[in-house]
């Protein structure tokens, strides 16, 4: 059992596919969940520095202190290195890297030791994926993350990234068919995640079972990066009756 009874878990891209899963999984466990959303009911923008002022000022006065943290705030943009633009860039690195910045770097004052961190990464972040701005970003997060980890280790407060390989979600709802065929050829388990399986892990993390769990990554891709692509031969292989048993 792995509960998160009585902690203060704060939840940013609350209202979409992984973060409310993530959210309804960390209420199931017992937490107290704070919901952000720039779509949610109260619109919260991760890239706004005023904002994030005045939710920690509102948070310390509520509970006096967060226990964890969930940056599941994100957006993509599908445009490939030779057609990306500057402004698309900006945008994407602005609610990836920024936002999630800006969330670790206004909560950690409100953190005690036996806190927890879990940045959203993506096997875009463990590769050299297609959509530019958001492989950047998503390695950005990858550093960030790391860096955060040397910093806040010594006070106690974990942190780690998980990255998911295609997740059924609205953002990959808007991608082209292939996409998701080939991410599904991709997998080694041969199918794609639901949010709640990211779910489960973010909140391992975020629970005292995961005590010395730090600056790990974790992926949760159902084996894209661990076969780097060598799937795609094997299956060739297979798939060639004329190759001999040691091809
Ligand atoms: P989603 O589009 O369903 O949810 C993202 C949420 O972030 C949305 O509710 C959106 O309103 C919110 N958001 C966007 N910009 C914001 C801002 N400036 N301020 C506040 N909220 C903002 O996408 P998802 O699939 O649930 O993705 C969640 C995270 O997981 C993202 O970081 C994404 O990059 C990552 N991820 C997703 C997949 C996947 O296959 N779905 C794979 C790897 C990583």
């Amino acid at each position: 059992m792995n509960s998160l009874e009585g902690k203060v878990v704060v939840v940013t891209g609350a209202d979409g596919g992984i973060g409310a899963a993530v959210a309804q999984r960390a209420r199931w466990d017992g937490a107290k969940v704070v919901v952000l959303d720039r779509d949610g009911e109260r619109p919260f923008d991760v890239t706004v520095d005023a904002g994030w002022q005045s939710l920690t000022a509102d948070l310390q006065a509520r509970y006096g202190r967060v226990d964890g943290l969930v940056t599941c705030a994100g957006i993509t943009w599908r445009a490939r290195a030779s057609e990306l633009k500057a402004h698309d860039l900006r945008r994407v690195l602005d609610v990836n890297v920024v936002g999630t910045q800006l969330a670790i770097s206004s909560l950690v004052p409100l953190m005690p030791a036996g806190a927890s961190i879990v940045t959203i990464g993506s096997l875009a972040g463990r590769t050299g994926h297609y959509p530019a701005a958001y492989t950047a970003s998503k390695w950005a997060v990858r550093g960030l993350t790391h860096a955060a980890a040397l910093d806040l280790g010594p006070r106690g407060i974990r942190v780690n990234i998980v990255h998911p390989g295609f997740v059924d979600t609205p953002m990959t709802q808007s991608a082209a068919p292939a996409f998701r065929t080939a991410s599904v050829a991709a997998s080694s388990l041969g199918r794609t995640a639901g949010p709640e399986e990211v779910a489960d892990v973010v909140c391992y993390l975020l629970g005292d079972g995961s005590a010395y769990v730090h600056g790990a990554e974790i992926d949760v891709d159902g084996g894209a990066a661990s076969q780097a692509g060598a799937k795609a031969i094997s299956d060739a292989l297979l798939a060639d009756s004329s190759a001999s048993p040691r091809p």
